[in-house]
């Protein structure tokens, strides 16, 4: 058995090509890597890679992860301007049994003097949503919407699992911020014994929980990755709220060694995306019910068009 699951319908394309990698018998790790680096290079996608959305003074920081179940290696650089692919990096560290998880400048040096592609990843259409929004806000910073990471995680013919994941975090963030996506046990975490989880949403609220951390450990202790992500999710939502009043917005995927699949989130209509040797790529979109229970609809014809139609429509200038 093979299989890919990934965070939002922006996957869908690298999802396609992954899909493909391990149809042929491919490497877990390669599979993901063109899948990851399929959706950074896609401009009209504003939270990942090429076309991210920039911070407070403009700048486009982005954030990567790579994890090997096998190992439990994990790679990071998180706040890494002006390269290309930073899930490339990231996996790149995983090799090392120190300094695997690098930042800003520190990060630029590794993977300038290691050969990366560089590439300024501000676009046009960024500066104009940067503009846009600049307008729209006082002199107080704090809408923060216009963020998603695409996560993944996937198994091979062979039973190997890896995760990865990459954002440009929170639109108008602080200069230096990190968020969960680069953070093992937050925002990823993945053993080839168990099974493997992602997550997006606010990452200053994943990582009170450790959320995806959380997914595999109620995995390990023979849960089905849909039980187990339900659970998690909806215990730490009801926490937070009964805690501090809110909870940030939280979905997460899930799938175990045996290529099954979960999600849960506390928004609706979170998109995924998923294929197995069953099962084609296909985009779900995830309701809540009662109890953090989730219903999931295959996304349309409908709604794919429309989405694509949002994504790429012409930008103006406020
Ligand atoms: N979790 C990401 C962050 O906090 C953003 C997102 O997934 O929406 O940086």
């Amino acid at each position: 058995m093979y299989g890919m699951i990934a965070t939002w319908r922006m996957a869908l394309e690298g999802i396609e090509k992954g899909a493909q990698v391990l149809k042929e018998n491919g490497n877990v790790q390669d599979a993901l890597e063109v899948a990851v680096c399929d959706v950074e290079d896609f401009e009209y996608y504003k939270s990942v890679g090429y076309g991210g959305l920039p911070n407070r003074e403009e700048e486009v920081e982005l954030d990567a992860s790579f994890m090997d179940g096998d190992t439990l290696a994990f790679g990071a650089v998180g706040a890494v301007k002006d390269f290309a692919n930073p899930v490339r990096i990231a996996r790149s560290l995983m090799q090392y049994d120190a300094n695997n998880f690098l930042v800003g400048n520190g990060a630029e040096k590794y993977a300038s003097s290691h050969g990366f592609e560089r590439k300024n990843m501000l676009t046009e259409r960024a500066k104009i949503h940067y503009e846009n929004r600049l307008k729209e806000m006082n002199d107080e910073l704090k809408p923060y919407s216009g963020h998603d990471t695409v996560g993944m995680v996937a198994l091979d013919q062979d039973g190997h699992m890896a995760s990865a994941t990459s954002t440009s975090g929170l639109f108008m963030k602080h200069p230096g911020r990190l968020g969960d996506s680069p953070v093992c046990g937050s925002g990823f975490y993945v053993d080839s014994f168990v099974g493997g989880a992602s997550a997006t949403g606010l990452g200053e609220d994943v990582m009170k929980g450790c959320v995806s951390y959380e997914i595999v450990r109620c995995m390990k202790d023979g849960m089905h990755p849909q039980e187990a992500c339900e659970k998690v999710v909806h215990q730490f939502d009801e926490e937070l709220k009964r805690r501090r009043g809110k909870a940030g917005d939280m979905s997460l995927i899930a799938m175990n060694n045996q290529g099954e699949w979960g999600c849960a989130t506390n928004i609706d209509g979170f998109s995924f995306v998923v294929a197995t040797q069953t099962c084609q790529p296909t985009v779900y979109l995830a309701y809540r019910e009662e109890n953090g229970k989730m219903r999931f609809a295959e996304a349309d014809q409908a709604w794919m068009e429309n989405y694509m139609q949002t994504r790429t429509a012409p930008l103006v200038r406020k």
